[in-house]
């Protein structure tokens, strides 16, 4: 047992994984508890002594992204380090959701996926319109939360999908924010912001 007060906490619903852990921990001279569930865990008495956490990203109910939000509404200062299996579970990253007129969140969303003809950029500078100003406040009907605003960006391309040669991971891109069709005569005229099928990034019109 360690003298330091120090806990380590392992929540994994997988027992072998789980015992496995708390005994690596156990064997450098620290103590661990354990928990099969997020909710288990959440319900437990935790002491005020230096603590982490080493949480599994699938768990059955609240799954540890879940627990780790939780953990950051309640203001509880406990380091995570996740664990998973599942080398396919999608990511999250870092973003700002409109969740409703005056209330904008710094939230963990997924990763989004890259689709055939697309490539994921990783924003690095971002611009506020007006209309986002106005989305915010409520006074126009082309921002319904909840959603992620912003059509002013630039970044790095991350990744791509598997039909885009026209970019390389690594480029350094500004995002023109519509998403046009590319068949219509607007579009084969190069206006392409006439295009009837546009959609533009950060509004109702595209993600919400
Ligand atoms: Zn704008
Ligand atoms: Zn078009």
């Amino acid at each position: 047992m360690s003298d330091t007060g120090a806990l380590v906490y392992v929540v994994d619903d997988d027992t072998s994984a789980r015992e496995g852990v708390a005994d690596l921990i156990r064997s450098a001279g620290l103590t661990a508890k354990t928990f099969a569930s997020a909710e288990e865990f959440l319900a437990a008495p935790r002491p005020k002594t230096p603590s982490c956490l080493v949480l599994d990203v699938s768990l059955p109910g609240l799954n540890g992204l879940d627990l780790q939000q939780q953990l950051a509404k309640s203001n509880a200062q406990v380091p995570i380090i996740f664990l998973t299996g599942h080398g396919d579970i999608p990511m999250t990253v870092r973003a700002l959701v409109f969740r409703k007129v005056r209330d904008l969140r710094y939230e963990d969303v997924r990763m989004p996926e890259c689709a055939a003809a697309e490539a994921l950029v990783k924003v690095r500078a971002v611009g506020i319109c007006g209309s986002d100003v106005h989305g915010y406040l409520g006074t126009t009907g082309r921002r319904i939360p909840p959603m992620i605003m912003g059509h002013e960006f630039s970044g790095v391309v991350e990744k791509l999908g598997t039909e885009v040669t026209r970019v390389a991971a690594g480029d350094r891109v500004a995002v023109f924010p519509y998403v046009v069709c590319g068949r219509c005569s607007y579009c084969h005229g190069g206006r392409m912001n006439a295009c009837p099928d546009k959609r533009f990034f950060g509004s109702n019109h595209f993600f919400s």
